[in-house]
């Protein structure tokens, strides 16, 4: 086994570079050698980056170059919560991952009460990942051969994009024209995977097929009409990996016990708030905070942190009812996966088998549609938690109780 004292001194004489060091070491050899010499060249002392606890072979084969250890996020646990969903079925406690003070109470506060209520339901009522690849055309007589010819060879773009896995399906593959550039946006339904890699090799496969057949050239396999990691209305509205909705009845008793106020004030703080307010900011979500839930539960069970972006794609509504208040959270675009990505990070894996949903479903996509309906359960309940603190006027007191 090699010293990792020999390895930073090679690295420090010019025989190695920092990103070779695998190829003459094991991996926690590699990283061990790597942080001293980041610790020796910076000053910084990396003792806790050191103290992690998934395999740095595993990391370093499928999820990070250059490793130097670990980033490590406190945990915590919210629930249990009763969901009754399209995948979804009995109670569950959900990891959440996070720095900020008070949320977790947050998120537990309104699980609570969604729970005394009988639980939530939940349901994915659409699903496909995008990858839209551009293409250039002379114009716009050539621009439309191209999606004609797509449109009538649909199953051969299919058997391309398909033979590149077992898993992904081609959903549809959707055109788009702006002046001499053609856009195909494919949609795949992934099952488990959040599926953008399946679906960025799958989309290389079809588009040779495009440009073998017609006079479309590829200028980028990802058009960003796709649209990942960036807010786009497209997603709000045609939405992307998974569309899912949490909703709940609550009792006037449980509005005024629980969450100290009534079914009216949450009504009317939701619609000024949540509406009337994201509409003049011009906002994608109109949502009290749903991005802090997805953010947490990503970092939790190792899904992609920079698709929070579109994680905070949500409607929350809120409405007055005969027996109290009704309320629901609908996200558009909720990218994630129990296969594939940092799930198979060992703490990650840990969190999702909190859920009971590490790994592949059984069908196939079961497993990422119930994670999906879990994360919007606790989405709404940091809804309800928030808004009920505003329409209260606890929030600033809630956060000074827990000393933050
Ligand atoms: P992945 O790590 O490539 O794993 C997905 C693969 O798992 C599938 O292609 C499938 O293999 C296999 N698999 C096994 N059981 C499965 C099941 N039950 N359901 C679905 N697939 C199953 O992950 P990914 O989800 O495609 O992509 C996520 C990763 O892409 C993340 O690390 C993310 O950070 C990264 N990412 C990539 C891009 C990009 O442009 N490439 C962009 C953003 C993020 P088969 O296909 O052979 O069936």
């Amino acid at each position: 086994m090699t010293d990792p004292s020999e390895l930073v001194e090679q690295v420090r004489a010019g025989d190695l570079r920092l990103y070779e060091l695998e190829e003459h070491a094991d991996a926690e050899t590699a990283a061990t050698a790597r942080r001293r010499y980041v610790a020796e060249e910076t000053g910084a002392d990396l003792d806790t980056v050191g103290g992690f606890g998934f395999s740095a072979a595993q990391a370093s084969a499928s999820n990070i170059e250059n490793l130097v250890g670990g980033a490590q996020i406190p945990m915590g646990v919210a629930g249990p919560v009763t969901i009754d969903g399209g995948a979804t079925d009995g109670e569950y406690y959900l990891p959440l991952a996070t720095t900020e003070g008070a949320f977790v109470a947050s998120v537990n506060r309104g699980l609570g009460t969604i729970e005394a209520a009988g639980g939530a339901t939940a349901r994915v009522t659409d699903s496909g990942m995008t990858r839209a690849p551009v293409f250039r055309v002379d114009g716009v007589v050539e621009a439309q051969r191209v999606t004609e010819w797509v449109d009538v060879n649909h199953e051969r773009i299919r058997a391309a994009a398909e033979s590149t896995t077992s898993h992904g399906e081609l959903l549809a593959v959707e055109p788009h024209v702006v002046g001499d550039s053609v856009f195909l946006r494919f949609v795949y339904d992934t099952k488990d995977a959040m599926g953008m890699n399946l679906a960025t090799i799958a989309t290389r496969a079809a588009t040779d097929l495009v440009e073998a057949e017609t006079p479309a050239e590829l200028v980028a396999l990802s058009g960003n009409l796709c649209s990942d990691k960036k807010p786009a209305g497209v997603n709000a509205v045609e939405g992307r990996g998974r569309t899912v909705t949490a909703d709940v009845v609550l009792d006037r008793q449980l509005v005024e016990d629980r969450l100290d106020t009534t079914p009216e004030a949450m009504a009317e703080g939701n619609t000024r708030k949540n509406l009337v307010g994201s509409a003049k900011a011009a906002s994608l979500g109109f949502n009290a905070h749903a991005a802090n839930t997805v953010a947490a539960m990503f970092l939790a069970t190792g899904q992609d942190a920079a698709q929070v972006v579109e994680g905070a794609n949500a409607i929350t509504t809120m409405s007055v009812r005969e027996e109290g208040l009704y309320a629901s959270i609908s996200l558009a675009s909720l990218e994630l996966g129990t296969v594939g990505g940092g799930t198979n990070l060992d703490t990650q894996s840990e969190a999702l088998d909190v859920l009971g949903l590490a790994g592949g479903g059984d069908p196939p996509g079961s497993n990422a549609d119930a994670l999906a309906e879990v994360v919007a359960t606790g989405a709404l309940a940091g809804e309800l938690s928030l808004v009920a603190a505003f329409c209260s006027r606890h929030l600033a007191s809630a956060h000074e109780e827990l000393g933050r």
